[in-house]
């Protein structure tokens, strides 16, 4: 069956946009995706029929919000194949994911002169809280390094792993060059050497399908606004059997089970121990649509779809003759590349007023821009809404400035 792209284009309402008085070509999902109707839907329907504060209410609302949470939970664990939904804790995405592992487990369980692995490849959000855990506890950050095609050399792996090496936290796709890390093998090897692993599987959840049981990853994070659900939301993935032994991040409601000013404070079971405040409900609703949405479509066919553009983009790019492409050929979601020698914002800003939108900058990952010594590239990114047409004008779009700028 071919992939339903008219109607999937009609269910997201911002594609149907002008931008500078021309149709929207939107290249730019792997910062953020747009939302499919269905994400808007539930949103606006939990606000005007559903809302109230959960878990502390025995009023109806409360009690069907509480559950509603609840729900997404069950879906998310389905989704990436945990073993229970008590190993699913909503975080504001991604980067809290990070920073909840970085200083629950991280300040827990490493000790002084502990060492922690990571890639050359990773967004700074795989960096940073690393970095300030092993200012912090005196660890040492060990760096995997990039190959000049933007792969990794997993024979290099052993190399990295000795005694002191207790965790490897890395990317499953890179956000600016695509490469797909074969990390089940990589997962499987650090296994070996004792390591507990966390996966980023920011850029990888929307482009195929993810299985933390397979995977046999310790802990895996991911956004809900990449995965067109709302921003604010977002997963982390943890054993339960290590997030029972980890202590909370974040004090507060909801994550207690007994507080007293004389006796001290006893701690929820996880998830909900790492799940301190009033959360984002509204958001999970969102989530929980925009999973319902993927899973309609199959990621298998958003696979098969995204790579065949792919595959069409990288071929269609090379009509830009002096355009540098970053990455390998084999990729998922994400094209970096520059233009000669112009700079990255010069061709933002012209592709901008062509109503083209693609990322520019150093894309949160510095160390990667270093390795290829440049300030910053340009990133176009594929999505399910993505076409031919948009690719042919992104090539278009590309000759144009080559012509104006030289
Ligand atoms: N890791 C990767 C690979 C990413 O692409 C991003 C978002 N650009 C993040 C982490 C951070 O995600 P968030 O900003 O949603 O927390």
């Amino acid at each position: 069956m071919s992939f339903p792209i008219e109607r999937v284009r009609s269910e997201f309402p911002l594609l149907a946009r002008e931008v500078n008085g021309r149709p929207l070509a939107y290249l730019d999902s792997a910062a953020s995706a747009q939302k499919p109707q269905a994400v808007i839907d539930r949103e606006l329907d939990f606000y005007r029929h559903g809302y109230a504060a959960v878990h502390r209410g025995i009023h109806t609302l409360s009690a069907e919000a509480t559950q509603d949470m609840e729900a997404v939970r069950e879906k998310v664990a389905a989704f990436i194949n945990a073993a229970s939904a008590e190993e699913i804790v909503f975080v504001k995405g991604t980067t809290e994911g990070i920073n909840l592992v970085a200083n629950s487990f991280g300040r827990h369980f490493l000790q002084p002169g502990d060492s922690i692995i990571i890639t050359e490849m990773e967004h700074h959000a795989n960096i940073v809280p690393w970095q300030m855990l092993a200012q912090e506890r005196g660890l040492q950050l060990r760096v995997w390094p990039l190959q000049q095609d933007g792969t990794l050399d997993l024979a290099q792996l052993p190399g990295l792993i000795d005694s002191s090496t207790k965790l490897l936290a890395m990317t499953q796709v890179s956000n600016v060059l695509g490469t797909v890390n074969p990390v089940r093998e990589i997962i499987a090897q650090a296994k070996v050497a004792g390591l507990k692993v966390l996966i980023d599987g920011a850029q990888a959840v929307m482009h195929q399908r993810v299985d933390v049981q397979a995977l046999d990853c310790d802990f895996y994070v991911f956004s809900g606004h990449k995965l067109y659900g709302p921003s604010g939301i977002g997963i982390l993935y943890g054993r339960k059997a290590l997030l029972q032994q980890m202590p909370p991040w974040e004090g507060g409601g909801a994550m207690i089970q007994q507080v007293s000013l004389t006796n001290g404070t006893t701690y929820a079971e996880p998830p909900w121990r790492f799940e301190a405040g009033s959360p984002n409900t509204a958001g999970m609703m969102g989530l929980g649509a925009a999973i319902d949405y993927v899973n309609a479509l199959g990621l298998e066919a958003i696979h098969d779809y995204e790579q065949s553009l792919m595959h069409y983009a990288l071929e269609a790019l090379k009509q830009v003759p002096t355009l540098k492409i970053y990455g390998p050929t084999e990729r998922a979601g994400v094209i970096a590349f520059n233009l000669g020698e112009h700079h990255a914002y010069d061709v933002g800003s012209f592709l901008d007023q062509y109503g083209i939108a693609i990322r520019t900058g150093h894309h949160c990952a510095m160390p990667l821009m270093a390795f290829y010594n440049v300030p910053s590239m340009c990133r176009a990114s594929l999505a399910l809404y993505n076409t031919r047409d948009e690719v042919d004008r992104l090539v278009a779009g590309l000759q144009r400035i080559q012509k104006l700028l030289g």
